[in-house]
């Protein structure tokens, strides 16, 4: 049996080892100095103001929407193809969520399609409080064209950027928040760079990096300007101000994202490279590679293909499982986020977002990651040629 190949995967060498090693040895495991001295890389190397370290991308999207004042009786919207912790964010806060369909090409949210959803809220009285776009498998969305709309309806945006550190916009980095007022970003093993698990909300607003620092730590702050009086001669060494969590990231964590960061533009070049030579290689059968919109440079967290089923003898879900029990282990990226059972629930259903619906029949996630060698890349479309019956 030959090995697997997964569709995503970390790259860990040596000085990322060594890294994580030394603060195994230091004073401290959390709450140290490379915490501070990750936010900073990632801040510099996005041109963003300020940046906050998180446990996960999830605690940053919650926090976020918290420090924008998603609460009870607010909507939020997003995507329905993107992972669900895009969607579950409004849910932990109490508001509602609904989605927008996606753009044909790039798969990424709509501007048309926003604009025409916000047309008919401004109409009811139903407009989002914020909007959560997500740069879909690195490649940044319309920003320009979201930012533009969220001027004329008054929402907030939050980029969901767990797939795209690394890539730019306009010839910018995804992160500098010139669109938006809280990108965020995830370090799980499969996503461009990797802290084990982690994420980071990144802002140009001091005022709402500070709450979020606050909200990442029960609310509490143990500084003395930030404090209410109490009376002298009481010990107030800190005060709880708001209802946070603890969402901290570790000096652990922060090590080996520190190190990683060395690496995010020779990550994001190798993936281009495999990119590319999918491009080439498949350009003969039946599938559609991603296309490129020319305002973008994915950092290609993910490589989707979507199956032109007209020209293919088998179904989607036959392509897919043949990849699987050939040992390539292909993925769905994404089921639209409404068709889950807990929201279907709230009432969603098939024909919430048509372009959506006909991007799941046919998307495949095949493999892409900085360690996939050629003769590995070669047999992942000698297998799919297989499973497409070609
Ligand atoms: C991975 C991912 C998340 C969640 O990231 P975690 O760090 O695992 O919490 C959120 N949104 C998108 C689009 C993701 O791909």
């Amino acid at each position: 049996m030959m090995p697997v190949i997964p569709y995503g995967r970390q790259d860990i060498n040596q000085e990322d080892i060594d890294a994580v090693v030394n603060v195994l040895l230091s004073d401290y495991l959390t709450q140290g100095p490379v915490v501070p001295a990750f936010e900073k890389a990632v801040a510099d190397y996005c041109g963003a103001q300020h940046a906050v370290a998180v446990n996960s991308a999830t605690s940053a999207l919650h926090i976020a929407c918290l420090a924008l004042g998603v609460g009870n009786g607010d909507i939020v919207w997003t995507t329905p193809i993107t992972f669900v912790a895009s969607a579950n964010c409004a849910l932990y806060c109490g508001a509602t969520v609904d989605f927008v369909d996606i753009n044909p090409s790039t798969y990424n949210l709509s501007v048309e399609r926003l604009e025409e959803k916000l047309i008919q809220a401004e109409k009811t009285g139903k407009l989002p409080k914020v909007v959560i776009p997500v740069h879909l498998c690195g490649q940044s969305c319309d920003m320009a064209g979201i930012h533009a709309l969220s001027q004329k309806y008054g929402f907030r945006i939050i980029e969901d950027a767990s797939h795209a550190i690394g890539g730019k916009y306009k010839g910018e980095p995804v992160g500098n928040c010139r669109y938006s007022d809280i990108t965020i970003f995830s370090f799980h093993p499969v996503k461009i760079i990797t802290t084990g698990e982690g994420g980071m909300a990144v802002t140009n607003d001091s005022a709402l990096a500070k709450h979020l620092r606050l909200l990442r730590s029960h609310g509490i702050s143990s500084t003395p300007e930030d404090m209410q009086p109490r009376p002298s001669q009481e010990i107030w060494n800190y005060q709880q101000l708001d209802l946070g969590f603890n969402y901290r990231m570790t000096d652990i964590h922060a090590a080996l994202g520190l190190s990683q960061m060395q690496r995010l533009d020779e990550f994001v070049t190798k993936r281009h490279a495999i990119a590319k030579r999918y491009d080439q290689r498949l350009s003969d059968l039946p599938v559609v590679t991603p296309w490129q919109h020319p305002d973008g440079f994915s950092s290609y967290h993910l490589y989707v293909i979507r199956l032109k089923l007209d020209a293919i003898n088998k179904t989607h879900r036959q392509v897919y499982e043949a990849l699987r029990a050939a040992g390539i282990l292909v993925n769905l990226h994404y089921i639209p986020v409404y068709r889950q059972p807990y929201y279907e629930k709230m009432g969603f259903n098939e024909g919430c977002c048509p372009e959506a619906e006909r991007y799941y029949m046919e998307a495949i996630s095949i493999p892409m990651y900085y360690g996939l060698i050629d003769v590995q890349q070669d047999r992942v479309m000698g297998e799919l040629r297989n499973a497409i019956g070609i």
